[in-house]
């Protein structure tokens, strides 16, 4: 077992020395749940794109995963994705209103669309934690840096108590925080600095973790003392998260562990013993 004593003579987790806060995007960077937003975007883009060139007799072009989800849609509030997509394509389509069902074709119909769909996926698929993202946060609760999830997802709440994270974060900014405080959504930086001040941390003190380029964005925008950006998916995405202004590119949270990624650092007298770093057949729960 190692001791706090130890732990201090540790490296920073891989931060600057004068970060006391760590402020995590959700979708990809702690949960493996982009690619089921990635997934639900497509199948609810398609739909309306296939229905429209049928009527319009045009040419289907569907929503491409590899391009437009990261290019328009990645990490940006639920409205906000589907205005941006659309105006990509030249499609204006009426706002509507928030309860519009997911049939209507209006901005808020398409993003009722596409949630139904991504909590059928989280219901049937269940959400999967990064191993290495567990260990990450465990740690940095170990070494006392304060923890908060920065997430445009309206679902952040429920996600985080079905992958039992929710003990290991302090505060949540997250879609519905943003509607009920008037927020700007990412890339600009408003929910990432409340999520700074909630943690009485100055951005200058604060580390944003980041999958998105809008999120990244918003990290550099806001003047936060470190952002790390984590790279899913390859395809050159890290150098657009270097671009867009992360301080350093890791594909997983456990290369800032180092060798302490293989330690029980995490596992303490405080934290309850079913509260490891669970096997990875253990870390799917819905
Ligand atoms: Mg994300």
């Amino acid at each position: 077992m190692v001791s706090n004593r130890d732990v201090d003579n540790l490296d920073h987790l891989g931060l600057p020395a004068h970060i006391t806060a760590c402020l995590f995007d959700l979708d990809g960077v702690l949960t493996d749940t982009a690619s089921v937003h990635a997934a639900a975007w497509k199948e609810a883009f398609d739909s309306f794109l296939r229905a429209r060139a049928t009527s319009e007799k045009a040419a289907f072009a569907p929503f491409e995963i590899a391009s437009d989800y990261p290019q328009y849609v990645d990490g940006k509030p639920r409205l906000t994705g589907v205005r941006d997509f659309l105006e990509s394509r030249g499609i204006t389509l009426p706002e509507g209103e928030p309860d519009d069902p997911p049939s209507a074709d209006t901005v808020n119909g398409l993003g009722n669309r596409k949630n139904v769909i991504v909590l059928r996926r989280i219901h049937d698929d269940g959400v999967t934690v990064y191993d290495g993202s567990r260990a990450y946060l465990h740690a940095a609760k170990r070494l006392g840096l304060r923890r908060a999830v920065v997430s445009s997802s309206a679902n952040t709440a429920s996600v985080l108590h079905i992958t039992e994270l929710e003990h290991l974060i302090e505060e949540r900014v997250d879609g519905v925080t943003i509607v009920r405080e008037h927020l700007k959504g990412k890339p600009a930086p408003d929910t990432f600095l409340l999520g700074a001040k909630r943690l009485s941390a100055a951005p200058e003190q604060a580390a944003v973790f980041e999958d998105a380029i809008a999120g990244v964005a918003a990290g550099h925008a806001g003047g936060f003392g470190f952002v790390v950006g984590v790279d899913r998916i390859g395809n050159g995405h890290a150098d657009e998260l270097r671009a867009a202004g992360a301080d350093v590119v890791v594909t997983d949270l456990s290369q800032l562990l180092g060798s302490l990624a293989d330690s029980e650092l995490f596992v303490s007298e405080e934290d309850d013993l079913t509260d490891s770093v669970p096997r990875a057949d253990e870390s799917r729960s819905a």
